[in-house]
């Protein structure tokens, strides 16, 4: 039974994040640990709704009031395995998840305050931790079938985790030399660093998941090859195709990048660096991508331009202006617009944002200017009205508002146009739609040449969240251990047609 006044007695209340002028002189995460008592707090609000709108906003449907009330009794061990039972890597989605669960909080109800669910969350995943490691999970006897897992972001790690307790032999295909997808080199180390992927990587390789990294589906081994050798082929392969701008003048200028070549160049370098000192972030070609000393403009308004934001005042940027096209969103949610509980249109404030750098909203980009030795010096932009006619996109400059911006770097975050074209889709005989996805059939199947192609994540689902490409892995596991006529069943938390919650 739950405290029914805990809402009452407690304010919603998170931990400090560590000050400003110390953490962008480092690379480690932004949160302390909240420390048991004030977590124990938090949880005390939580009032185990009849229906608990928690879970519809929660893709793995997360046992979340279950949970909470396992904390405030001080039962982490129970609270552990609750957490465990729906979810494959809380300390990924504790760390990074927006928390649609906490949108669709009941407490959050005409601007209240909803349980702090995701820091109760992260702080679950690491009492799992503290109190003895991430053991190894018993496995099933083995069945004799065998599965590739082709990606190792957050749906090809939780698929291949569930396969390999169920029993298959689970070997993953990774075209880069570490594991982690997205949230090894593309997520930046103050905000998730990168022992908790380790850890957890070291949990499946004794659950007996293989591992292959360097290996480039499609290209160091083909698609026959790879049905040859296993029962089923899950395609986890992201959506990693960014959008571009070529119709900008400027746009061929030096120092204009995509900004995943930043964020990836700068992860590799604080990887490598250890404890030490990071070097300049370089492209691959050896093209300087670093920020330090720069004036820095990012264009977009999402999460990899946060990103981009943080890296850039932790690599010592002159100035940093972030760009969006929208105008700026209101602080608090517009019921009429996004009522309860859906996810709302709000004003988000990442720690990054806290850190310094300049919004500029309802802005678009005119043209990149040329210091004359083909090298940018500044970004000419125009305030903008945009609205939706026909499903399209109208954007219309307000004349006579245009001026420039310093620039020596500028870094275009502005989207995701689906899953790469790569050798790999045509030989499976895999297509990509409109959205630049790939299409799932009611069994997680793609529309491949052959039987037993299942698709999960990003790449299904087009450029999303960890949470959602958890939910899609652990749903494909269980299409893919039905395929092998695996004893029993495995959860399916959701299906390749669910949506989040929206108003209709
Ligand atoms: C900068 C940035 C910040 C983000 N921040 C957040 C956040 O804070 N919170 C959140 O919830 N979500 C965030 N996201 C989104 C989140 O990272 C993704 O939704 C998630 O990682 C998708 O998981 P996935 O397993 O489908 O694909 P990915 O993580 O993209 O992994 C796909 C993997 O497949 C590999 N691969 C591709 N082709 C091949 C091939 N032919 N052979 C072998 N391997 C191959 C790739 O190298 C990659 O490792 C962020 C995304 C970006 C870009
Ligand atoms: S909706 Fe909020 S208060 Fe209700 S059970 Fe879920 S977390 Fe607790």
């Amino acid at each position: 039974m739950p405290d029914p006044n805990g809402f009452l007695r407690y304010n919603r209340r998170l931990p400090a994040r560590r000050p400003v002028p110390v953490r962008i002189t480092d690379w480690r995460e932004v949160y302390p640990a909240a420390g048991a008592e004030l977590i124990r707090e938090q949880a005390t609000r939580c009032m185990d709704c009849g229906i608990p709108f928690c879970h519809e906003g929660c893709p793995l449907g997360n046992r979340i009031p279950d949970w909470n009330d396992l904390v405030r009794t001080g039962d982490w061990d129970a609270a552990v395995d609750s957490l465990h039972a729906t979810n494959n890597f809380p300390e990924f989605t504790g760390r990074l998840c927006p928390a649609p669960c906490e949108a669709a909080c009941v407490l959050g109800i005409g601007g209240g305050q909803p349980v702090t669910i995701k820091q109760v969350e992260v702080e679950i995943a690491d009492a799992a931790v503290a109190r003895g490691g991430l053991r190894p999970r018993p496995v099933a006897a083995p069945t004799g079938r065998s599965v590739a897992v082709v990606g190792s972001g957050p749906a090809g790690l939780a698929a291949a985790q569930q396969l390999a307790r169920a029993g298959h032999a689970v070997t993953v295909y990774e075209r880069d030399d570490a594991l982690g997808g997205l949230l090894r080199y593309g997520i930046p180390d103050f905000k998730l660093e990168k022992r908790h992927i380790d850890r957890r990587l070291a949990q499946l390789a004794a659950e007996g998941v293989q591992f292959r990294t360097g290996v480039n589906v499609g290209v160091d081994v083909t698609a026959e090859e790879l049905r040859a050798r296993h029962d089923a082929v899950l395609l986890a392969c992201g959506a990693l195709q960014g959008r571009d701008t070529p119709e900008t003048p400027g746009r061929e200028l030096r120092g204009v990048h995509q900004a995943m070549s930043h964020l990836v160049a700068a992860n590799r370098v604080v990887a490598a660096a250890g404890d030490g000192r990071p070097a300049l972030a370089v492209l691959p070609d050896g093209t300087p991508i670093d920020a330090t000393g720069k004036h820095v403009v990012i264009i977009g308004g999402g999460d990899t331009a946060a990103d981009c934001l943080g890296v850039a005042h932790r690599q010592g940027a002159a100035g940093v202006h972030q760009l969006d096209l929208y105008p700026e969103p209101p602080e608090t949610r517009d019921a009429a617009r996004d009522p309860w509980p859906t996810w709302p249109w709000v004003l988000r404030n990442y720690p990054a944002h806290e850190e310094g750098g300049a919004r500029v909203f309802a802005v678009a980009v005119q043209e990149f200017v040329d210091d004359g030795t083909g090298q940018v010096k500044g970004v000419r932009i125009a305030e903008v009205t945009v609205e939706k006619r026909d499903g399209r996109r109208i954007v219309t400059p307000l004349p006579g508002s245009e001026r420039e911006l310093p620039a020596d770097l500028v870094l275009l975050a502005i989207g995701f146009e689906g899953t790469e074209v790569q050798p790999l889709l045509a030989q499976f005989g895999v297509a990509r739609n409109a959205r630049g996805a790939v299409d799932a059939r009611p069994d997680w199947q793609t529309d491949a040449d052959a039987d037993g192609v299942f698709v999960a994540g990003d790449m299904h689902r087009g450029a999303s969240l960890i949470v959602w490409a958890i939910a899609e892995g652990r749903a494909a596991a269980a299409a893919i251990h039905s395929y092998l006529d695996g004893v029993g069943t495995l959860p399916a938390p959701v299906d390749p047609a669910r949506q989040p919650l929206a108003a209709r």
